[in-house]
């Protein structure tokens, strides 16, 4: 799950990124409207948690045109005011929901996994692909009673290739969900985390293979697309 928290306060934004993390979301925190729209834009973020009063872009301005442009992500609205004008105002430029500072992070946690269920992503123990099982509580990779651990990017890559389940994903959508929208990491990284997967899937002996799409990316094949 990934969360974006668009807030100019930075004590606040650092001190609710801390208690995100703690509970295995991945955070990216902004200060100012302006990086806040181009952030939420990217369209990568499960969850925005949006304050009103902002530095080049208000809350308001950045939700409508999220919607206007339209991108769903839940978005929660943190508004320093209690006027119900300000709450309408928030739901009505397309917010999910909104909380009143200062509040309790259990709170804002609270509401953070009701509009997550809402998005209608059902939450899954395991994911399958030919004769692959990965478990996702674990990160264990199991295949015909041989069992590997992955580590966090292998995991969370084949994640994506099972959930695709054979389409192709591009590197470009592996580096912005798996390392983040703004980080360093390049076709190079991917490449390496694929052998890494493909040297597991040799351990595994399991008939599927991740294939190179050359320029586009990668998607899973299972043994009899092969023939
Ligand atoms: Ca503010």
């Amino acid at each position: 799950m990934q969360v974006l928290i668009v807030e100019d306060e930075v004590r606040l934004a650092e001190a609710l990124g801390q208690i995100l993390s703690e509970q295995k979301y991945l955070v990216d925190i902004v200060h100012d409207g302006e990086d806040g729209y181009d952030y939420a834009a990217s369209g990568i973020y499960d969850v925005i948690v949006l304050d009103v009063m902002l530095p080049g872009m208000d809350g308001y301005e950045i939700v409508r045109k999220l919607r206007r442009n339209k991108n769903q992500t839940p978005v929660i609205m943190l508004t320093a005011r209690s006027a119900t004008d300000d709450k309408v105002k928030g739901l009505d430029c397309g917010a999910d929901d909104y909380m009143t500072k200062p509040f309790e992070p259990e709170e804002l946690l609270a509401r953070i996994r009701a509009l997550t269920r809402r998005q209608g992503e059902v939450v899954l123990d395991e994911m399958t692909f030919g004769d692959l099982t990965l478990d996702l509580s674990t990160c264990d990779l199991k295949c015909a009673g041989k069992s590997i651990h992955l580590n966090f990017k292998e995991f969370e890559i084949l994640k994506l290739l099972m959930g695709a389940q054979g389409s192709v994903i591009t590197k470009e959508d592996i580096i912005v969900k798996v390392w983040g929208y703004d980080s360093d990491a390049s076709d190079n990284n991917v490449e390496a985390y694929i052998s890494f997967l493909r040297k597991k899937f040799a351990f595994l002996k399991t008939k599927a293979s991740i294939i190179a799409l050359r320029k586009v990316g990668y998607r899973l094949m299972e043994e009899q697309d092969q023939r």
